[in-house]
């Protein structure tokens, strides 16, 4: 595929302008479908549609109003993009968000490539609740749709289930004690090579990513398996496009897989700045078919979210040149919502 083409992104949030940004750095055209009217990425795409996700006249019309097929957050119906997909080509494709929406179906993908995961147990029914000792104290997580730790509950000890209404699926995974998390992006292209970002060292503030940082400050050797995994789990998806894989690093120096975010990330918004290619035109560059750029780091730097009403303290306040400032354009600031970030570039 030549430039000129027209790329499609189903969701208009922050990850969308990103994304958007990149395409038009690169001559490539966007068209934004988002459920949102005020949906912020319309500020940056060349067009946008408002609709819903299970408007499957809508959604095909948009499909073929574009080139390919790509998306911002990994929850949209999987029958719908499979419908998009008999029309336009849709990367990453559908199967993998039919294995990662789901938390139990993503950690057995994982186990079965020989990938650790913290232990857990599938909760579907009261029985369930016998024999789960070793794993309290506890998270309970919906099995779907979570998010920023959404849907997630701390379970100290076995009396505090009894006061979960157990109306949807849930996982029960064990509480660790986290000595660190990172992440790894990697974008894996069309003539299955790839291109490994180096691991982003994260601090998450009520289980919301607070900072992101590079260099991170593990051993190689957790460099490296990081970085090997990543590779396994993008060639055996047969992934296109970029994505991110959250990692904790236990007490004891073990490296475990914590999900996979089959899109572009929030870790990753530091490579803007402080890589020759951003984890958003790596993106671009790989579901348009381009020519692969490999990743290097020209700074170290941190990035930080800003959340909720601290966007309006850094909408009145001067940066540095060292310093990046993303405003995402949210008509409302919200608790725990976030609403920007910036990136200070270190020596
Ligand atoms: P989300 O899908 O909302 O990102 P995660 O499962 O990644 O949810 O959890 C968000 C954060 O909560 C993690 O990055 C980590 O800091 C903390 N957390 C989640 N699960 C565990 C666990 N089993 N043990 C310790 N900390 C956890
Ligand atoms: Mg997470």
């Amino acid at each position: 595929m030549s430039n000129h083409k027209v790329l499609g992104i189903i969701g208009g949030g922050q990850l969308g302008s990103m994304l958007c940004q990149a395409a038009s750095k690169i001559n490539i055209k966007t068209k934004i479908y988002c459920d949102d009217k005020d949906a912020p990425a319309q500020n940056y795409s060349d067009e946008f549609i408002y609709g819903a996700y299970n408007d499957d006249d809508k959604i095909i019309e948009f499909a073929n109003q574009v080139d390919v097929v790509t998306f911002e957050f990994e929850n949209i119906p999987v029958p719908t993009l499979k419908k998009i997909k008999s029309v336009k080509p849709v990367y990453p494709d559908p199967n993998i968000n039919f294995i990662i929406q789901d938390r139990s179906r993503e950690k057995k993908f994982i186990n079965d490539l020989g990938i650790e995961t913290v232990s857990y147990k599938k909760i579907s029914s009261q029985k369930d609740l016998e024999n789960i000792d070793k794993l309290i104290p506890g998270i309970l997580k919906t099995t779907t749709l979570g998010y920023d730790g959404k849907g997630q509950y701390i379970i100290s000890k076995n009396n505090d289930l009894n006061k979960i209404p157990l109306n949807n699926d849930f996982i029960l995974e064990k509480k660790i004690t986290l000595k660190k998390e990172i992440s790894v992006i990697i974008t894996r292209y069309q003539n299955g090579s790839s291109a490994t970002y180096e691991p982003i060292e994260n601090i998450h503030k009520d289980q919301i990513l607070d900072t992101s940082t590079i260099p991170s400050s593990v051993s190689n050797e957790i460099t490296n398996l990081s970085k090997k995994y990543a590779k396994l789990l993008a060639d055996k998806l047969d992934y296109i496009g970029t994505m991110c894989i959250e990692y904790f690093i236990d007490e004891n120096d073990n490296l475990l897989v914590n999900e996979i975010a089959p899109r572009v990330h929030n870790s990753g918004h530091l490579t803007i700045n402080a890589y020759n290619v951003s984890q958003f035109e790596s993106h671009v560059r790989a579901v348009c078919n381009l020519e692969k750029i490999e990743p290097k780091m020209t700074s170290k730097a941190v990035m930080k979210n800003i959340i909720g009403d601290e966007i309006f303290e850094y909408r009145n306040k001067e940066t540095n040149s060292d310093e990046f400032f993303f405003d995402y354009l949210k008509k409302e600031s919200k608790n725990k919502r976030k609403m920007g970030h910036i990136t200070k570039l270190l020596d």
